[in-house]
């Protein structure tokens, strides 16, 4: 254990042994199913949780109800000071934390470090939010009236979280949704239970220490079948859904049904458009994380670049370049670029996604594989590639979540633009360019469509103040920054009438 990984396991509290439902502080033994957390790292088994039972869920949910009546009472700016000490024990523990979820899921040590940041970013964002929970007010057309809105909170947030961020999502929807006055429960991947045990035990702690009653932050453990507990449940008012378009059309379609509200952050299909003008050091910079942090499982991960012509050899050739010189393996070896894939399942959509690409008719640029030997023992290290292919092609219209890189050669710039946007996802969207006019007709009304868009960045690594989220197949809901709170929020709109009179809207006239 070169990496220390036992001792941060310890210190957060994670036993090779679990019980995976908690209804804030305490933990609620459900029946003799587990999960079990196997690395993609070295293939060895982490630990085992308890699955969700139904009878758990409901302990959950009734829970999470009475909790609801407590909670939203307590001011917002008070909510807000119990979310500063989260973020402030999340500082403590970024080491450990940011450790685990290397090694559950496999993204390198810089990254989790990064994950765990992202949470504290989001907590110190919420905690400036508790006091701008704005409504507007309006100016009524009768006299003697006054007419404004407020915000106020839902009721249970059932998040469901995706397993190649599997802390920072959940950061995001709770954090807001906390300081809104909502109480959440949370379904963390089924790949990467541990972390979301990590995060449980820090905030139930924080709760305690406050008073607060049980439920707040409650966590639920299994697959796709306790998911469907919380989209199919009508106490549950808003269902945050990050993951495949597949699951999102699944929870959109339950959530809609009996008429709740959904907030989805599913795939992406992202671009980078790198013109004649691009800047070409920062360009290729830019492409290469994009393409290959993470090992490609992003959902901003950049898929397609889309290359003038002019400059599309040099590009392709320094990316190889770029490429033979990434090292690959245990990705809490800072010395290592690309880590794992989460599973051997993911390794076989790797290599199908290869042989389609050639299929098709793709040129091979930077050969892939499954890499084999001393290291490799999980099965789970693969190359990144990158192939020359063309915009139309099925494989390159979906998302393989894997570090596969398409290049795509064109002409003008509103070709560009038409290919970027020439896919059924619209999650983020990046151009290299020096030239300005380039640059605004990206971003302009016929430019990108996608939620993100960006100038002389690649298309990963959003910053939480902004709000996050995308288009079309990536589901439409924002999360994070910007006014993304108010989807956590009812819009309850206020007019008082102050007059000794009852005039009605529009100048009606009733009179008996
Ligand atoms: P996944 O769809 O397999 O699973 C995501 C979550 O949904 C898991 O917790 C899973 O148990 C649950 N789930 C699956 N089917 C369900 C159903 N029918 N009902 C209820 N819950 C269900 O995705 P994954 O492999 O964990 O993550 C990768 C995908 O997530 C990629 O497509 C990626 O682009 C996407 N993603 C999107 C964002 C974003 O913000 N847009 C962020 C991260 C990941």
């Amino acid at each position: 254990d070169q990496f220390g990984i036992r001792e941060s396991l310890e210190r957060l509290g994670i036993k090779s042994e679990n019980l995976g439902t908690s209804t804030g502080i305490n933990w609620v033994a459900s029946d003799e199913k587990h999960i079990e957390s196997v690395s993609p790292v070295d293939g060895a088994v982490i630990g085992n949780v308890q699955l969700t039972s139904e009878e758990a869920y409901e302990k959950v949910i009734t829970t999470a109800q009475i909790a609801f009546e407590k909670w939203r009472m307590v001011p917002a700016p008070q909510r807000g000071e119990i979310v500063r000490e989260i973020g402030n024990a999340l500082r403590e523990v970024k080491d450990d934390l940011g450790k685990l979820v290397s090694y559950e899921m496999g993204k390198s040590y810089q990254e989790g470090l990064g994950e765990v940041q992202e949470m504290i970013d989001i907590c110190d964002f919420a905690v400036g939010l508790s006091r701008q929970l704005y409504g507007l007010s309006m100016h009524s057309e009768r006299p003697g009236h006054r007419m404004y809105e407020q915000w106020h909170p839902l009721g249970i947030v059932g998040i469901i979280s995706a397993f190649n961020f599997p802390v920072a999502v959940w950061s995001w929807n709770t954090a807001l949704a906390w300081v809104c006055g909502d109480v959440t429960v949370w379904k963390p991947s089924e790949k990467a239970p541990l972390s979301g045990i990590a995060c449980q035990k820090i905030v139930g702690e924080i709760f305690r220490k406050h008073g607060m009653p049980e439920g707040i932050s409650s966590l639920i453990v299994g697959d796709y079948r306790v998911g469907e507990l919380l989209s199919h449940d009508s106490r549950i008012p808003l269902v945050s859904a990050t993951g495949s378009t597949r699951m999102g059309k699944a929870v959109g379609k339950a959530v809609g049904e009996r008429l709740g509200r959904s907030l989805l952050e599913l795939g992406g299909n992202n671009a980078i458009i790198i013109t004649e003008h691009a800047d070409l050091e920062i360009a290729i910079r830019g492409a290469l994380f994009g393409a290959v942090g993470t090992a490609g499982q992003r959902c901003t991960s950049t898929r397609r670049l889309i290359i003038h012509e002019s400059i599309f050899d040099e590009v392709k050739n320094r990316l190889a370049n770029a490429y033979g010189k990434l090292t690959i393996g245990n990705p809490l070896d800072e010395n290592n670029h690309v880590g794992p894939l989460i599973d051997q399942d993911a390794v076989k959509i790797y290599e199908a996604a290869l042989q389609k690409v050639k299929e098709e008719g793709g040129k091979v640029v930077v050969e892939g594989g499954v890499l084999t030997g001393e290291g490799y023992e999980s099965g789970c290290y693969v190359k990144p590639a990158i192939f020359e292919a063309e915009n139309h092609f099925e494989i390159v219209q979906h998302e393989t979540f894997a570090p596969i890189l398409y290049l795509i050669k064109y002409k003008t710039i509103a070709e560009a633009i038409a290919i970027q946007n020439g896919v059924p996802q619209g999650l983020s969207s990046a151009i290299m360019t020096t030239n300005m006019r380039e640059a605004e007709a990206f971003l302009s009304a016929e430019g990108s469509d996608c939620g993100i868009a960006n100038v002389n960045i690649g298309t990963s690594g959003a910053e939480i103040g902004g709000a996050f989220g995308g288009e079309k197949e990536t589901g439409g809901g924002r999360e994070s920054g910007s006014d993304a709170w108010k989807a956590y929020m009812r819009r309850q709109t206020n007019t008082i009438n102050y007059s000794t009179a009852l005039p009605l809207a529009q100048g009606i006239k009733f009179d008996i």
